[in-house]
Parts: C-alpha cells; structure tokens; sequence
C-alpha cells in the first residue's frame, strides 16, 4: 500500500512524502519489505523540469518521462518494469539480497545495458567496460553537479561531488578509497575523478595553474611508475595516495602525493609477456634524435638488455611516441627546467646504460667489466669518475673495526651490485619525482590567505590484489597491502572493532641476521612462528593431500581474496635489496644533481640499513590511519570485466566483501548523519530548542526523519532562504515532532 502526499510549496516544485507501507511483501509471510529500517516516511523527491521525473523511493531512484503528477500509480509501475529490465541501481534494493546469484544477475543486467555502476548504500560498485562510454563529458558532469547522491543514476561523479559537498558543509577531510584487483579501472577512476574537481570547482588563475598541474602531475607518475603487465597494459606499479586540498572557497589550491612502495625490481627483470616501465619505451621512441645522440642511446629497445626480458617492447594498445609528447609537455606543466629534465633523463638513459653492463671472470674468478663504452656512457650521464664506478662495480668496500677492507666481486656478485645500482637510481629518482611534484603543487600560501581553513580530500588508488602463476616478494607485498587495506575497510564500514593481526610480527629481523639467513631459513622461522595460524601452510605443515601441491620453497596463505602460494626464493635479497657501500659511496659523489639528491652522504655513515624495503607490517596501515584518522567516507569497489566473465565476477565479489557490506546496509539505516553534524547544520531553522533537546529519546526516534526531510526540503530551498520556506520547513519539522 503506498499512500502519497503531495505538496505543493511556494516554488512551484513538487516534493512529496510516500508513505510505505508494506510496499511489497517479500515471500515469507509477515515480512514486509522495508527490513532495512528506513524511517516509516521516505521522502519522495520530483523535479518536474522538461516533464522528466526522478524520483527516490528508499534508496531506489528513478528517472522518468511525462509522468505527470496524476500519474503517480504509473509511476510505480514503470519503475518496477524498469527494474526488470535495468536491475536495481542500489543493491541495498535487491530484494532477494542474501543471494549472491541474484547480486552478480543484477550486475549483469546494468552491465548489458551499458550500467556499469551500481550502489550498496554509499559505496559504488562499477565494472570495467574496457570500451569508452559516453558518460564523461561536461555535460554529465553538470548533472551530478550539487545533486543528492540518489537523485541521479549511479556514477563516479556522484561519490565525487557528494564527497566535495560533505567537505564544504561539514568542512571535514575526506576520503575516497578505490580498491579492486588489478585492471579493475582503480587508476582512470582517480583520473575521473580528479577531472571532475578540475572543472567543476571554483576557479581562478592560481586555481586554474593548480587544477593543470594536479591533472598533469598524472601522465609523468605513470610514465615512471606504470608498467604492462599480463593483466594490465597499464598498470600501476606503485600506490598512490592523493591529496587535494580546497580553500575555503571551494576551490582547489594544492596537492600532495604519498608513494608507496614502487616495484623496484621491474627495472632489472620483467615476466614474460611483461615490460619495463613506460618511460624506457617513450624515451626511445619518442625522444628526439639530438636528444638520444647526447644520451648515446639507440632507437630500438632490443638493445637494452634490460627492456627484453619480457619480450614484449611494443603493446598494440600503447602507443609509446604519443605518450612521450604528453609526458614532456607535462613535465614543464610541473615546473620542470630544462636542466632538470636533461638529468632525468640522463638517469633514465643511464639505467638503460647500466643494464648493458656486462662482467668476464678473470683467472682468479674475479669479474672484470667487459663493456668500456657503457661505463664511458655512465661517466658521462650520472656525472661521475668512470675509472671509480668501474671498480666499485666490481669490489666490496667493508669497513670492520675503523679499516676499510676492499674485496674483489665474483661473476654473479658484480650483475647483482650492478642490478642493485639501478635499481637504486631508478627507485630514488622515482621518489624524487614525487617530491618535485609535490613542491610544484604545495599551497603557496602568499597566494592564497585562506589556506589555512583548508580542507582536504584524499584519493587513494593502490595497485590491486594480484595472484600470479608464479608470486615472489612483490605479490607479497602489494597483496599485504591489500589485506591490511580490505581490515581498514571492514572496520570502517562495519564498524566492528576488530582485533589487530596478533600474527602480523613477522618482522624483518630475518633479514637484519647477519650472513647465514638465507631464503629457506626465512621459511622455517615463519612456519615457527606462525604454524598455527589457520590460514598460513607450507609443504612441512600440510597433510598428505596439500601436501604434493606445495614446492618446498613455497607458503600457502589464505587472504581475505583467496589463496595465494609464494615462493621465498629470492625473498630476502629483494627485501634487502642491498646496494653495496662503494657504489653508494660513488653516487653521493655525483655531479648529476638528481642523483646527488637521491644519495645522501649522510648514508655512509649511518649505521642502520637504510635499503630495507620499508614493509615492516603495519607501517602502511599505521601511516594511513595516523594521517586519516577518520577521514574514510566511501569507496569505489571495481570490478573488471571485458565480457560478463561469471566466474571472474563472482570471485571478486566474494573477495571484495561485498555481500557483507549489502548485509549491513540493509540492516542498518539506509541514510545516515552523525546527530551533531545534522543538528549543526539545521538548528537555525528549530525555534523550540527545549522540545527538541528536552528528551534524549523522544528525539533518538525522530532525528532519521527530520534528517531526511531536512535534506530534500534544503535541496528545494537551496539560495533561496526566504522567510515562507523556513516557515514552512519549521512547520513541517514541527509536525514531525507532533506527530
Ligand atoms: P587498475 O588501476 O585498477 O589496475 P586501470 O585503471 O589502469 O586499472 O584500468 C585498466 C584499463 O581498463 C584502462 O587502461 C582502460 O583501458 C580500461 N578502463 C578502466 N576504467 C574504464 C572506464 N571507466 N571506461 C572505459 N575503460 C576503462
Ligand atoms: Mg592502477
């Protein structure tokens, strides 16, 4: 039974009230519809421009034509076919929502017609079309411009804008999170994202140079910390945490990027089927010919031994010429000087350099570098003495008791000296990198005098889960990051107070052991350490069965995504990923002013590692929730998928934990507002505070309501305050509490 009232108010535009009542009963007997606890009266919200009608009945929105105020029985019946046809926009509406079947049949039917998101409450779900949609332009971004999130179909723009808004209003830091395995879309959705603040904010000049850097800072990140991989021809091969901070204007005024751990390794060794990251490519194919002479690099990327390991320089997808020109045009967008930009590129060209390095043994089975035109090439390109980053490839430098003892390397020894030098370079200039862009985008405060009431939205996109053949160190890591990601998650949105990890102490003390750790010891202190734990195997702890599914080298953990067996074999030296002292030494001595900056003297003396790989457990979780306390608002879930692949969607469903989270919207309160926020914003407009305040419970049963009516009736009322609306809004809340 639906009964609707209809009022009319001064400004011509409908807003009406449905009262639901026993909307539709579901199959069990007595069970009316609304379980979730919706408040008995949901506001309906029309708009009757152009005769189109959205309205909003719970959380299920629809968009109409000419349906005219009479036709409100039409009304229901037309959305209920179009649910039929398009699914339900927010899954909190499925009505058979414990059944993951009838979860992933209405993701099929939206992502037929071309629907790629869908809600569970506030978080968005979307699907990766891998084709362009036509749901980007101005135009759409018009649309969910100052809207409520349910007025409007799902979409990107809507978490954006209610996140602006939420930010404006309530002048609290936001977050929006975006997570999803690889290939899922987490990284154009930032890009999205980021273009919709660019052109829907404020503006002004030192605006409109923020906005153009913030878009910018983008192509030359990618460039140097994307890769193809088999999942992804673009691939993020670092995390990343944006920040955007707003004045009090509502504009954009600066930026800041966190890093997290860039896949250092890629530079020295890709899969097959995988690439370097995009900047090799783009310097070879694009750079000019002047450009490349100087560096002494040729044309083809075969030559490098360090871009063929992959066998798979060129990506049909990709094209590494264009590419080049966006990221140079970015670079000077960032404030690159000339000057700059040539040692950066002498970096990169040096890396390349490096990697053609080659080693004979001699008589005593010392190596010896065999390829004197590379180390002429280095010299000249990191602004270093050839003769001195010749030796310190080839010798250790220990310093034991105050004496500096210099021993000759061995074959295998000096590639990995050499591989630990570029990866070195290139990790340190990446950070570097990241650094520069940050200055070009900090607030200028002289330029802006309201910063200090700056807000702050955050974007985090991190590289996704990922479950390889073969998973090494780096799986280890980006999977960890997921894991802890996934926790913060449920104990944001569920609330529960879950326990930390007891088992997360597996510390890096393994690989601060002195000499005899080794991959395997690593092994038989984890299964020492946590053979207990219900979701941690290895070939010594499996029963007979597991058992031959399981290399001796390998663990077995059970994520919150599914199974994933890591080989330890080369774990610690990737965590160590220790670049000897001379060589160290070599680079502080750089005339090459980025590499001078990456390599600080102070290092030498420093006796800590500084190299280790910074994964202890908990740090990204620590950093993250120290930083961001309580700034986690929403969350962009992706799912990929290039045709409608059942069994692909339904893991990521399983794993992305959305069935839990629908579980607990529909449980709890379909709209919320913290109290204090909601009576912040409202209480000029309640001229009986002792009603309202006088009893704790009176108003516990009332404030979802007056919530809710508060919010439909400011979005009619919206720059038009006039006296007869805060009468009518006083009288409508009045007969709320009446009532
Ligand atoms: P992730 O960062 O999750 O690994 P990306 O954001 O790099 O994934 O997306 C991978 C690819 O999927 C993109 O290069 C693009 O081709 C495609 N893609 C992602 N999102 C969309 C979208 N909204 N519309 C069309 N194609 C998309
Ligand atoms: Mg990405």
């Amino acid at each position: 039974e639906l009964r609707v009232w209809m009022l009319h108010n001064n400004s011509g535009k409908e807003c009406c009230w449905v009262h639901v009542l026993n909307c539709c009963k579901d199959k069990q007997e007595n069970q009316p519809f609304p379980t979730i606890k919706v408040p008995a009266v949901v506001p309906l919200v029309c708009w009757s421009h152009e005769r189109s009608y959205s309205f909003r009945l719970g959380n299920f929105a629809v968009d109409l034509q000419a349906a005219g105020s009479d036709g409100i029985r039409l009304t229901m019946e037309s959305a209920l076919t179009a649910r039929d046809r398009v699914g339900v926009q927010d899954f909190v509406l499925l009505e058979n929502f414990t059944s993951e079947a009838a979860f992933i049949e209405n993701l099929r039917k939206r992502f037929k017609e071309n629907l790629i998101y869908t809600y569970i409450g506030s978080v968005l779900v979307s699907v990766n079309p891998y084709k362009d949609l036509e749901i980007y332009s101005k135009q759409h971004m018009e649309r969910y411009r100052g809207v409520s999130f349910y007025e409007v179909s799902p979409h990107l723009y809507a978490i954006a804008d209610n996140s602006y808004r939420s930010l404006r209003i309530e002048r609290k830091d936001q977050c929006i999170l975006i997570s999803g395995e690889s290939g899922a879309g987490k990284t154009e959705a930032t890009k999205k994202i980021l273009q919709y603040y660019a052109v829907t904010c404020p503006a002004s000049d030192q605006v409109e140079t923020v906005k153009d850097r913030l878009l910018q800072s983008n192509p030359v990140l990618e460039a140097f910390g994307n890769a193809k991989t088999l999942r992804n021809d673009n691939s993020s091969r670092f995390g990343k945490y944006m920040d955007v901070q707003f004045d009090y204007k509502g504009a954009p005024v600066g930026g800041h990027i966190l890093n997290y751990l860039l896949e250092k390794s890629r530079v020295v060794h890709q899969n097959h089927g995988e690439r370097n990251f995009h900047i090799f490519y783009q310097l070879l194919e694009g750079g000019e010919d002047d450009l490349l002479r100087r560096l002494g690099l040729e044309k083809n990327p075969q030559q490098y031994h360090y871009l063929v390991k992959g066998q798979c320089a060129r990506v049909s997808s990709i094209s590494d010429k264009n590419d080049w020109k966006v990221v140079r045009r970015a670079l000077s967008v960032i404030n690159f000087n000339d000057n700059e930009v040539e040692d950066l590129l002498s970096i990169v060209a040096s890396v390349l350099h490096l990697g053609n390095v080659q080693f004979a043994a001699d008589e005593q089975g010392n190596a010896q570098v065999t390829t004197e035109n590379q180390i002429k090439y280095l010299a000249r390109l990191l602004g270093v003495e050839g003769s001195v980053l010749r030796e310190a490839l080839i010798h250790k430098t220990i310093i034991a008791k105050g004496e500096e003892l210099v021993s000759p390397l061995n074959l295998e020894q000096a590639a990995y000296a050499r591989d630990a030098l570029a990866k070195a370079v290139y990790g340190r200039t990446f950070s570097w990198l990241v650094n520069k862009i940050n200055k070009s985008l900090a607030y200028k405060e002289a330029e802006c005098p309201g910063w200090r009431s700056a807000t702050v939205l955050g974007l985090l996109d991190i590289y996704g889960f990922e479950v390889f053949q073969h998973n090494s160190f780096e799986q280890f890591c980006i999977n960890y990051c997921n894991e802890k990601l996934q926790q913060l998650f449920i104990e944001l949105t569920l609330k529960s107070e879950q326990e930390e990890y007891e088992s997360e102490g597996i510390a890096d003390e393994e690989c601060l052991r002195p000499g005899d750790a080794t991959d395997m010891t690593f092994l038989e202190k984890l299964e020492e350490t946590v053979k207990n734990h219900p979701h941690f195997l290895t070939h010594k702890l499996a029963d007979q069965k597991t058992r031959k599914s399981l290399g001796r080298e390998e663990f077995r953990l059970l994520h919150y995504a599914g199974e994933v067996t890591y080989s330890v074999t080369g774990f610690l030296d990737k965590n160590n990923d220790l670049l000897f002292r001379n060589l160290k030494e070599t680079m502080c001595n750089s005339e090459n002013t980025i590499i001078n900056h990456c390599f600080e003297r102070t290092e030498l003396t420093d006796k800590k590692r500084p190299e280790t790989v910074k994964v202890r457990p908990s740090a990204f979780n620590r950093k993250f929730l120290q930083q961001y306390p309580y700034g986690l608002h929403m969350r962009c879930a992706c799912l990929s998928s290039c045709r409608f692949d059942e069994v692909l969607i339904r893991h990521q469903v399983k794993y992305l934990g959305l069935m839990e989270n629908l579980r607990v919207r529909r449980a709890g309160f379909a709209y919320r507002r913290k109290y204090e926020i909601f009576l912040q914003r409202t209480k000029i407009f309640i001229r009986f505070p002792k009603t309202l305040f006088a009893t704790e419970d009176a108003l516990e049963i009332r404030k979802q309501s007056l919530a809710i009516t508060i919010q439909s009736w400011w979005r009619g009322t919206q720059g038009r305050r006039k006296a007869s609306k805060k009468k009518w809004a006083v009288e409508t809340i009045r007969r709320f509490i009446k009532g």
